[in-house]
């Protein structure tokens, strides 16, 4: 039946969420032009139209209470919402997001982080209606940190493995050396050790683990003395920003919540903020990537039937590190944008996407100058 009676009608149809709308006979349009038109009518071919809410609804984004309203903005925040969406249920449960599907994790991880290529399309599919899980949204950012930890681990592996076998490599070249030596010195010296094994032992000792773990290098070792002002700073910069980049979506949260409130907006819901910052460079992960993939090569680079494509693969590898955490930094950026102009409804989000990079770039030289 048509849903045409005046608030407080004793006509007026009472059906689930419909009791929450009160109508008259205007017709409403949504934001994307579509008639309104969903499971909260009792006909649901008939238009209803805009009427107060009649219920509490908070506002996903800053808790504000939308009861009363005609239009579904928030008038503290500014967000903007559909009707259906605050009032149905089976909206507020995201179809793939990792947040929201702990009964698959892989699945919904890989889902998450392939649709974030496609920025358009993941933020007008993630609305804030569908609440952030914190633990899970943490939990997110946490593997994207455990798969960078792992490239700087399989680094340090492969430099690890590499300079145990230069100490046997060094150890047996020696030998080799010392069997056909007529030197008067080094044979004097054979016969203070007592045998030519000793004096092995002596110049290049066994690998150990300890030996080897002092002989090798962490890879972040020689941050502190890789400083800025050597040659190129676009170059030397490059590994900073990688490190930088991990911890971001804490650093880019706070901004938007500093940012808000020397606006004098209404104070939108922290957790939404680092949505928005996790979900925009969770593409870090390449940079990993990347790591692992140099890593091996110069280990295959190293072994001595080595086949020269693989050095030329590696020389490209090499040109390309210092550039590619510039090329990630302004992916990031856009989809930063994306992000918070489509979900939080940020204006100027250009603006303020670059202008929060160019802070964080600051602020990262400026701490890097202070230990360097
Ligand atoms: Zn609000």
């Amino acid at each position: 039946m048509p849903m045409a009676a005046a608030p407080g009608d004793a006509n007026h149809p009472t059906v689930d969420l419909a009791a929450s709308i009160c109508v008259d006979d205007a017709r409403v349009r949504t934001r994307r032009g579509r008639p309104y038109s969903c499971s909260v009518t009792a006909d649901a071919d008939q238009p209803i139209a805009r009427a107060p809410l009649v219920q509490d609804v908070p506002c996903p984004l800053c808790k504000y209470n939308l009861r009363g309203l005609v239009e579904s903005r928030c008038p503290e925040c500014g967000a903007k919402f559909e009707w259906d969406e605050l009032l149905d249920p089976a909206k507020r449960k995201h179809p793939y997001l990792f947040e929201h599907h702990p009964e698959r994790n892989i699945r919904s991880f890989l889902l998450t982080f392939l649709h974030g290529y496609f920025p358009r399309r993941f933020w007008r599919r993630l609305s804030p209606v569908q609440a952030p899980r914190v633990g899970r949204l943490i939990a997110y950012w946490l593997i994207v940190v455990l798969v960078c930890l792992t490239a700087a681990l399989v680094d340090y592996a492969i430099d690890f493995y590499g300079t145990w076998q230069a100490q046997l490599y060094q150890r047996s070249q020696t030998a080799l050396y010392l069997k056909g030596t007529t030197d008067k010195d080094t044979l004097d010296a054979i016969k203070q050790w007592g045998s030519a094994q000793r004096y092995i032992d002596s110049l290049c000792p066994p690998p150990t683990f300890k030996l080897i773990y002092d002989q090798t290098p962490f890879p972040w070792s020689d941050l502190p003395v890789a400083a800025l002002a050597r040659g190129n700073v676009f170059a030397s910069s490059a590994r900073y920003i990688s490190i930088v980049l991990i911890f971001w979506p804490w650093y880019a949260a706070l901004y938007l919540m500093l940012l808000r409130a020397s606006m004098r907006r209404a104070a939108i819901q922290p957790w939404h903020h680092l949505r928005v910052a996790i979900y925009s460079a969770d593409i870090v992960i390449w940079l990993a990537i990347f790591q692992i993939a140099m890593s091996t090569l110069r280990h295959l680079a190293n072994q001595p039937a080595s086949w020269r494509a693989i050095w030329q693969i590696e020389d490209l590898g090499y040109d390309l590190m210092p550039v590619l955490p510039w090329v990630i930094l302004l992916a990031i950026t856009y989809r930063f944008r994306m992000a918070i102009r489509r979900y939080l409804g940020v204006p100027h989000s250009t603006a303020v996407a670059i202008s929060a990079q160019l802070i964080m770039l600051l602020l990262m030289f400026e701490i890097i100058s202070l230990f360097t």
